[in-house]
């Protein structure tokens, strides 16, 4: 008999257990409690800027191997694309300087021998001492691990730090920042491609996924937000939506993939990161030059990168709690002039939309990276899944999607029980 999983929250961590299981042969029904899935990963039709727009711009590397093969088995890895070398200009606003990091296509780190492709002004001795973070424990922060300052951290360290953990990098979790480190920069240009989704985040990263569920006949339902659930001897017996309620069979499972604010109300005692922090994103109706990169570091400047799409600039601020109730012209206005120096455009404010995710991510420190469980719970069939739970990365959608992939595959061992 076809058994059946209900996957609770259609972000990226639920469609990609959903999708796994449904590949399995399961009856899989998801539950969204909005009418949109994609979760924090999601395109939407604004009118300020008349675009379809992302809530916020999404970088991959092509070392997202989960993330990867997550958007194959939905038809659309050609939708994720970058410049076929991993190569990274960057300008720093306050002295003008513009240098291409070029990152090579080995499996290597072998760009940092050569001066040509490092980091201006930088030696070799400064990456060796980046090394202690690849071993480093759970519970050390970066700033004890490597140091903070000088060239090769102001122009490369901390811009990549401040991006994977969301937070200013001394701060961070060390272990976290290992993990960043050990897959993208230790492991060589072929897994450092920026990777974009193009055509936005729901056309290749979340409809897609919906259309092969559907297809394979599991129902999406959206606006069913689960409220809460019956257990009886250690198992999920029947999940309560407010308006109805579904009865879970003996060797059914579920898979709650929302976030760790809701998984703590639908689960009380469970353990959770319970501290956010916020990103910023910028949009300006604006056509970029025909030789802008398709993504651009910005050092010591309000903006922190700059992405160019047709019609459109668009520039990402992590770490952005300082920013979330400053008046949004102003803000506009002081994100333009950035824009302006970084992109080498000028004009006057062109249409422009901001959207601040006040919880974009939990807080990457050692404090609140030991409170992420894993995906098994105290309940024999029910598993978590989501950016926040114990996947050894930071909020990313390669930890979202490994962690929707760990949750499919103990949802399979309980079957085969
Ligand atoms: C602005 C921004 C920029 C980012 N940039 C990057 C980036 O460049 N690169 C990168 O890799 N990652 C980035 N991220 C992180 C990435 O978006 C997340 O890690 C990922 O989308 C999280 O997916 P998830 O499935 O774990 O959680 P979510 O996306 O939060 O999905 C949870 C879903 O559960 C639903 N839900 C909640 N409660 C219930 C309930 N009771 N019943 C039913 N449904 C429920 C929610 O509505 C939601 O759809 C960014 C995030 C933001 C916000």
């Amino acid at each position: 008999m076809q058994k059946t999983v209900h996957i609770i929250g259609a972000g990226i961590s639920g469609l990609s257990a959903a999708v796994r299981l449904a590949n399995a042969n399961y009856k899989v029904h998801v539950h969204e409690a909005t009418q949109q899935a994609g979760g924090r990963c999601r395109s939407y039709f604004d009118a300020a800027t008349n675009l379809t727009i992302d809530n916020g711009n999404h970088l991959l590397l092509s070392g997202n191997r989960h993330a990867l093969a997550y958007a194959r088995s939905i038809g659309t890895e050609a939708g994720l694309v970058g410049p076929k070398l991993a190569q990274f200009p960057f300008v720093d606003l306050s002295t003008g300087q513009r240098w291409l990091l070029d990152l090579g296509d080995s499996r290597l780190p072998l760009w940092v021998l050569d001066e040509s492709r490092r980091v201006p002004d930088t030696g070799l001795a400064d990456y060796l001492g980046l090394m202690p973070l690849i071993w480093s424990g759970k519970d050390r922060l970066v700033k004890d691990a490597i140091r903070c300052d000088g060239t090769l951290y102001r122009r490369l360290v901390q811009p990549l730090l401040l991006a994977a953990l969301n937070l200013d990098p001394p701060e961070g979790s060390a272990g976290l920042a290992g993990a960043v480190v050990r897959e993208t920069l230790l492991a060589g240009g072929q897994a450092c491609r920026p990777l974009i989704a193009r055509d936005g985040l729901s056309a290749v990263l979340v409809e897609p996924a919906i259309k092969l569920l559907q297809d394979k006949g599991a129902s999406v339902r959206f606006s069913h937000e689960l409220r809460e659930f019956a257990t009886s001897k250690g198992r999920v017996t029947e999940l309560n939506f407010g308006d109805d309620s579904i009865a879970i069979a003996p060797g059914d499972a579920v898979v709650v993939a929302v976030p760790p604010r809701s998984a703590a109300s639908l689960l009380p005692g469970l353990k959770t990161p319970t501290k956010f922090r916020a990103i910023v994103n910028a949009h300006f109706r604006f056509d970029p030059p025909r030789d802008a990169p398709p993504i651009l570091g910005v050092v010591a400047g309000l903006v922190e990168w700059l992405f160019a799409f047709p019609q459109r600039l668009s520039v990402t601020i992590s770490n952005g709690d300082r920013l979330v109730d400053m008046p949004r012209e102003e803000l506009a206005q002081a994100i333009w002039r950035d824009v302006c120096k970084a992109g080498s455009v000028a004009g006057e404010l062109p249409p422009w939309q901001i959207v601040r995710e006040r919880r974009a991510t939990f807080e990457a420190t050692p404090e609140q990276n030991a409170l992420r469980p894993g995906a098994a719970t105290g309940l024999k069939n029910l598993f978590l899944a989501g950016d926040w739970t114990d996947t050894g990365l930071p909020a990313t959608i390669e930890g979202s999607v490994r962690s929707g992939d760990r949750a499919a595959d103990h949802v399979l061992a309980m079957s085969q029980v």
